[in-house]
C-alpha cells in the first residue's frame, strides 16, 4: 500500500471535487427519473459558515454559484474572493433573512437575492442598487407550508409582491424560492414542493418573466427535481456538516 506525501498539497486530490461529483450524480439520477435534461437544473453551493478557502476549493472543482445566509459573513467572503470572482465568473446569492439596515450591503455586493418577502425590503434594494451594476436578480421567498412565524410571504400575498418587484428598476424578478420544513417521505416532499410549482406556473401563465424555481436542499433535492425545481441549494452534501 502506497503512502501519499502529506506535504505536497498539489498532489493530494481536492476532496471538494469528490463531493461535488457525488451531488452531480444525485442530480443526474434525479433528472433521469424525472425525464428532465440535466441542463435544466442549476446547482447553488451554500457556503454559509465555511471559509473563503473552502469556497476556493469548490471553485477549483468547477463550481461557480455560491449562496450565503448571513450578510456580513457573505460580504467578507465576497471581498476575500474578489479576484476569483472576476477570473472565474463567480455568482453570489443572498439566501438569508434581510433586515432593513442590511439592504445596502446586499444591493452593493451580491448578484442575486432569493430571500425577498416584503415590499419594503424590495424597494430599498432597488433604490440602493448601484447604477453601474446590472439589476439585482430576485426571487420571492414564499412560505409554502404555512407557519405564521416563518420567513417568506404567504402564498395568498406572493403574486402581488412578485408583480410589485417586477416594476422596480433596480431589480429583475427571476422567480420563487421556498424552504419547506423537513418532512419524512418523498411523497410528502413532492406534495409541498408542488404548491411552489403551481404558484410558479401561475406567474408564468400571467406573463411574469420568471425562469427560476429555487427549491431543494441536501436532504430533499430529488423531490425538488421531480417537482420542477430549476435550482437546488446544497450546503451539507458539498461542504460537510455545519
Ligand atoms: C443552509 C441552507 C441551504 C442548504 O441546506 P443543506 O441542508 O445544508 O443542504 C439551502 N437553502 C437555504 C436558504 C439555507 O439556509
Amino acid at each position: 500500500m502506497s503512502v501519499l506525501p502529506v506535504s505536497s498539497s498539489s498532489t493530494v486530490p481536492n476532496p471538494s471535487a469528490g463531493r461535488l461529483q457525488a451531488v452531480r450524480e444525485r442530480l443526474d439520477a434525479a433528472c433521469a427519473a424525472a425525464q428532465r435534461p440535466i441542463e435544466s437544473i442549476a446547482l447553488l453551493a451554500v457556503s454559509k459558515t465555511f471559509s473563503a478557502q473552502a469556497v476556493a476549493d469548490m471553485v477549483s472543482a468547477g463550481q461557480t454559484a455560491f449562496g450565503e445566509n448571513y450578510i456580513q459573513e457573505g460580504v467578507d467572503k465576497i471581498a476575500d474572493l474578489a479576484a476569483l470572482r472576476a477570473s472565474a465568473g463567480l455568482v453570489w446569492h443572498c439566501i438569508g433573512p434581510i433586515q432593513s439596515n442590511k439592504t445596502r450591503l446586499v444591493a452593493e455586493h451580491f448578484d442575486w437575492v432569493q430571500s425577498v418577502d416584503r415590499l419594503k425590503i424590495a424597494e430599498r434594494l432597488s433604490a440602493q442598487r448601484p447604477t453601474n451594476l446590472p439589476p439585482l436578480q430576485v426571487c420571492v421567498q414564499v412560505n409554502v407550508d404555512g407557519g405564521a412565524t416563518k420567513s417568506g410571504v404567504q402564498v395568498s400575498e406572493a403574486t402581488a409582491l412578485a408583480q410589485a418587484i417586477h416594476q422596480l428598476p433596480g431589480l429583475q424578478l427571476r422567480g420563487l424560492m421556498c424552504i419547506p420544513d423537513p418532512v419524512d417521505t418523498f411523497a410528502a416532499q413532492v406534495a409541498i414542493f408542488g404548491r411552489a410549482r403551481t404558484l410558479f406556473d401561475a406567474w408564468r401563465a400571467q406573463g411574469l418573466p420568471v425562469d427560476t424555481l429555487s427549491m431543494g436542499m441536501s436532504s430533499d433535492l430529488e423531490a425538488a427535481v421531480a417537482s420542477g425545481a430549476t435550482m437546488v441549494r446544497v450546503g451539507t452534501a458539498l461542504f460537510g456538516a455545519r
